[in-house]
């Protein structure tokens, strides 16, 4: 297919862009389910080179009437797509029902058909090289693996709460779980992460990656890894934060988030930095770092908001002040964009400097763009369409704060790139789409040969870092290097922290 539409539709008022492939001359045509066309454009005003491919760019937003399309240029035609007021509803429900079937240490019922599977992990787990024992059941398992690990739970709840504060409208229509409900699943776990003294453990799994298996199945041995002050720092981070959602709704146990964070501060003041490596003997997901300043300044500006005390609003001022703000990732390992768009709440000056380095980053962002609107051209890592739906949540963030339609417009455009606008022509959301992505490293879909619905692939990625890709893509042009193959882990894996970003990006551009 050449011509790369969003799978999933337009809504009638936003900005619909296509990506046409080697058909450069004349005109592209807009023709309605009956064959007629409606609209006609020209095309070749955009032609751009890309990723080894001459590529033109056609914009037909004047598009607004609801109806089932196909765009046309020469002889090669788009998938059909529909103009709809909510073509997105569905895919929400499911992207968030991923994380029901992520679940650890409970039962995922009938309801998840071929995927349902009784309690797993619920066998207790020892701390790596003690013979202390702990029960840590519960959570969500982070990837196509079943690790269990707080710096990325963290940013994966920061995420779907921030979805949740931009349109909680957009969540009232559930399927298997509801979001607030799903999220504790979460936060249950990592509370029982902490040490007694406030530190906080950086991950739990077996030693080892367990085969192409269903979790229940997988029986080894659970070690708990020892602390870290980057997850110790995420965890106060995100407790701080999730405290203040679930006030209203369950005040003890938003009182028990607030007081587990205040204990990891308390912890994290006295500690010197402690970066996990993976140690000996364990080679699950290492989540490693080169700093934990960040973490620490996230953990300052929840805590602050939350708790409003002077000692947490200086160590964020001071903090923000310092930090590098040429940049807003939203990483699991660079935190800096966590601080800036949760520092916005914070008064005064503070806000105010949390503000312009959203914007500020948007605009930098904004100048890279290229032909499918995405700001990565030469290297894409691993999991880039979190980087994708990350950069979406930073330009729909600077559309609020600026009014300026040109983010909004940007922000539109990562959306439609993940859900179809992209080389590959790939909807990047399994099972959704004409071209659904359905072959995932994901050991329940690989164990039970169906693909788990509602999963964002990691997307392509430069690297060439395992067997299928080696074999398959070797000379790829970076934004084409995906392939659909179960075992390439690292352009066709899936983790918690890539629907996350994903959710929140679409609830934002649901909002009426
Ligand atoms: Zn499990």
């Amino acid at each position: 297919m050449n011509i790369q539409i969003n799978q999933l539709g337009y809504t009638p008022d936003m900005t619909k862009t296509a990506v046409l492939r080697g058909c450069l001359g004349g005109e592209m045509t807009v023709r309605n389910a009956a064959g007629e066309t409606v609209l006609t454009l020209p095309v070749t005003p955009n032609r751009v080179n890309i990723w080894e491919d001459d590529v033109a760019v056609a914009d037909f937003s004047a598009l607004t009437q609801p109806g089932v399309y196909t765009l046309h240029c020469g002889e090669e035609a788009s998938y059909p797509f529909p103009v709809a007021e909510h073509p997105y509803d569905q895919c929400l429900m499911t992207l968030v029902d991923m994380f029901y079937y992520q679940r650890c240490g409970g039962e995922v019922d009938h309801r998840a058909g071929v995927h349902a599977h009784p309690a797993c992990h619920n066998t207790l787990a020892r701390v790596y090289g003690t013979e202390e024992i702990m029960e840590v059941s519960g959570g969500w398992h982070d990837a196509g693996d079943y690790g269990r690990y707080i710096v990325p739970a963290a940013k994966a709840v920061a995420d779907l709460l921030l979805g949740w504060q931009w349109n909680p409208k957009a969540f009232e229509k559930t399927n298997l779980t509801n979001l607030l409900d799903e999220v504790r699943w979460e936060l249950e776990w990592m509370l029982k992460m902490q040490r007694a003294d406030g530190a906080v453990y950086h991950k739990v799994s077996c030693a080892k990656f367990c085969g192409m298996i269903m979790p229940e199945d997988e029986k080894e041995e659970l070690v708990i890894s020892p602390v870290s002050t980057t997850a110790t720092g995420d965890f106060a981070a995100s407790m701080a934060m999730a405290s203040r959602f679930y006030a209203k709704v369950d005040a003890a146990f938003a009182d028990r988030m607030k007081q587990a964070a205040v204990r990891a501060w308390d912890w994290l003041e006295h500690a010197e930095p402690m970066l996990f490596r993976n140690p000996e003997g364990v080679s699950t997901g290492g989540y490693g770092d080169r700093s934990d300043e960040d973490e620490r300044l996230w953990a300052a500006v929840e805590l602050a908001l939350t708790c409003g005390d002077e000692k947490y609003l200086t160590a964020a001022a001071k903090g923000i002040a310092a930090a590098d703000r040429t940049h807003a990732p939203l990483g699991w390992g660079d935190m800096r964009g966590y601080v800036a768009v949760e520092g916005m709440g914070l008064d005064g000056e503070i806000g105010d400097i949390c503000r312009q380095w959203v914007v500020d980053d948007a605009s930098r962002m904004l100048d890279r763009i290229n032909a499918y609107g995405i700001t990565m051209t030469e290297r894409l890592p691993w999991g880039s369409n979190m980087n994708i739906s990350n950069d979406g949540m930073i330009f729909y963030l600077a559309w609020k704060l600026t009014g300026e339609k040109k983010f909004r417009l940007a922000a539109e455009k990562q959306l439609h790139y993940l859900l179809g606008v992209n080389p590959v022509g790939y909807c990047y959301v399994s099972c959704y789409g004409s071209q659904p992505m359905l072959h995932p490293h994901h050991r329940p879909s690989v164990a039970t040969g169906v693909c788990v619905p509602g999963l964002l692939s990691g997307g392509a990625a430069s690297g060439m870092m395992d067997i299928a890709a080696k074999e398959l893509l070797q000379g790829t042009p970076a934004g084409k290097a995906f392939v659909d193959d179960y075992r390439s882990y690292s352009t066709n894996e899936i983790c918690v922290y890539w629907n996350s970003p994903m959710v929140a990006l679409l609830a934002a551009l649901m909002e009426a």
